[in-house]
C-alpha cells in the first residue's frame, strides 16, 4: 500500500481510467476546484467517495458528463437546460435536474433525492478523461468534508494523503471556485443554490429573471448552502483592514496584507487564488486568520459567500 499520493499527468490518464473502471477513485483536475473522481454508476465506488471525505450522506454529489447528450441520459433535459449547456458548457455551471427513472447511476450519488446534479468541465484533462470513461464522473472537491477545497494537486495530497493513491496533475485551478449551482424547477422556475464563477447575470441574461425563485425555504438542498463549509482550522474575521496581534492578513487590492488575493484588485484573480490563500494562511504561524473587504460585484459575491462560511465555527 502507497503511504503518499503519486501525482502524474497525461501520461497517468490510461492508469485513471483503469482504476476507475475498477471502481476505484481518482483525484483529477477540473477548472474550478479539483475533484475526487468514481465511476457514478458504482453503488461501491460511490460509497468509496463519501468515506474518504467522510462526507454526511445526506450531500449530494455532482455528476461529470462528457457533453449534453450524456446528460440527457441521465436528467429530464428541457429548453432551458439546453440552452443553458449551449452557452456555458463545456464550463463551471452545474445545472440541478429531474433525474431519470432508467438514468444509470448509484442511488447514493443524489443522496435520495429525485434530483441529479450535472456539469460537463472544461479542463483538458479532465475532458480527456471524460472521454475514455464509458461511465459518467461523480466526483466532489477532494477535500476532508467542510474543509478548504484543494486548487492544485499538493492540496489533496495533504488534505487526503494516501486515501487517493492517484492526483492527476493539471496545475493550478483557473476558476478557483466551485461551480455555479443552478436548479431549474418544474414549474418554470430557476434558483442559484450556490453562487460560482457564473454569476447569477449570466443565467437571468439565459432564463430570464422574471423566473428566478425567491430564495429557498432554510431545508438544506446543497450543502455547499450549509453555513459552515470550505472553512480553515483557525479562526477568521472578515472585512479586516489591517491586522490584529496574532493574525494572519490576506489583503485585497490597497490593503496588502501577508499574502493577497490580488494586489491589482482583480476579482476574478482573487476567487482563482482564494483557496490558496486559505491553505497558505493556515499553515502560517500566526493563530487567527483576517481577510481584507471584498467588493460583491460579479463572481465578487461568490468570493463574499465562501468568506462568510469559511468564517463559520
Ligand atoms: P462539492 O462537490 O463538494 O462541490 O459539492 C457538491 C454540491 O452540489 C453540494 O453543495 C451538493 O449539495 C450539490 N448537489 C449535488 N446534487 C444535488 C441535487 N440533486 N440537488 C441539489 N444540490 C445538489
Ligand atoms: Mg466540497
Amino acid at each position: 500500500m502507497a503511504t503518499t499520493p503519486r501525482i502524474a499527468g497525461e501520461e497517468a490518464l490510461d492508469e485513471a481510467v483503469a482504476i476507475l473502471r475498477g471502481g476505484g477513485i481518482v483525484a483529477v483536475p477540473t477548472e474550478t476546484v479539483y475533484g475526487l473522481a468514481a465511476r457514478a454508476d458504482s453503488d461501491a465506488a460511490v460509497a468509496a467517495v463519501y468515506r474518504v471525505k467522510g462526507r454526511p450522506s445526506f450531500n449530494p454529489l455532482i455528476v461529470h458528463v462528457r457533453d449534453f447528450a450524456a446528460a440527457q441520459a441521465l436528467a429530464e433535459t428541457d429548453e432551458r437546460a439546453a440552452a443553458l449547456a449551449e452557452a456555458l458548457w463545456p464550463g463551471a455551471l452545474t445545472l440541478v435536474l429531474p433525474r431519470r427513472a432508467d438514468a444509470a447511476l448509484a442511488p447514493a450519488v443524489s443522496a435520495g433525492l429525485p434530483t441529479i446534479a450535472l456539469r460537463c468541465p472544461a479542463h483538458p484533462l479532465m475532458r480527456a478523461l471524460l472521454e475514455r470513461c464509458e461511465f459518467p464522473l461523480a466526483a466532489p472537491s477532494a477535500n476532508k468534508s467542510g474543509a478548504i477545497s484543494p486548487t492544485e494537486p499538493a492540496h489533496v495530497a495533504v488534505s487526503l494523503g494516501a486515501a487517493a493513491p492517484l492526483i492527476l496533475d493539471g496545475a493550478r485551478c483557473e476558476a478557483g471556485l466551485e461551480s455555479t449551482i443552478v436548479a431549474l424547477r418544474g414549474d418554470g422556475r430557476w434558483e442559484v443554490l450556490r453562487p460560482g464563477p457564473i454569476d447569477r447575470e449570466r443565467i437571468s441574461g439565459i432564463l430570464g429573471a422574471g423566473n428566478e425563485a425567491v430564495a429557498s425555504s432554510g431545508a438544506i438542498e446543497a450543502p455547499g448552502q450549509l453555513a459552515g463549509h470550505y472553512a480553515p482550522v483557525k479562526p477568521l474575521r472578515l472585512g479586516a483592514v489591517a491586522p490584529e496581534p496574532g493574525e494572519f492578513l490576506i489583503g485585497f487590492g490597497e490593503i496588502a496584507g501577508d499574502t493577497t488575493l490580488s494586489a491589482s484588485g482583480d476579482l476574478a484573480e482573487a476567487a482563482a487564488r482564494l483557496y490558496r490563500c486559505l491553505h497558505e494562511a493556515d499553515a502560517a504561524p500566526q493563530p487567527r486568520i483576517a481577510v481584507a473587504p471584498v467588493p460583491r460585484e460579479g463572481i465578487g459575491a461568490a468570493i463574499n459567500d465562501r468568506l462568510r462560511r469559511a468564517a463559520v465555527r
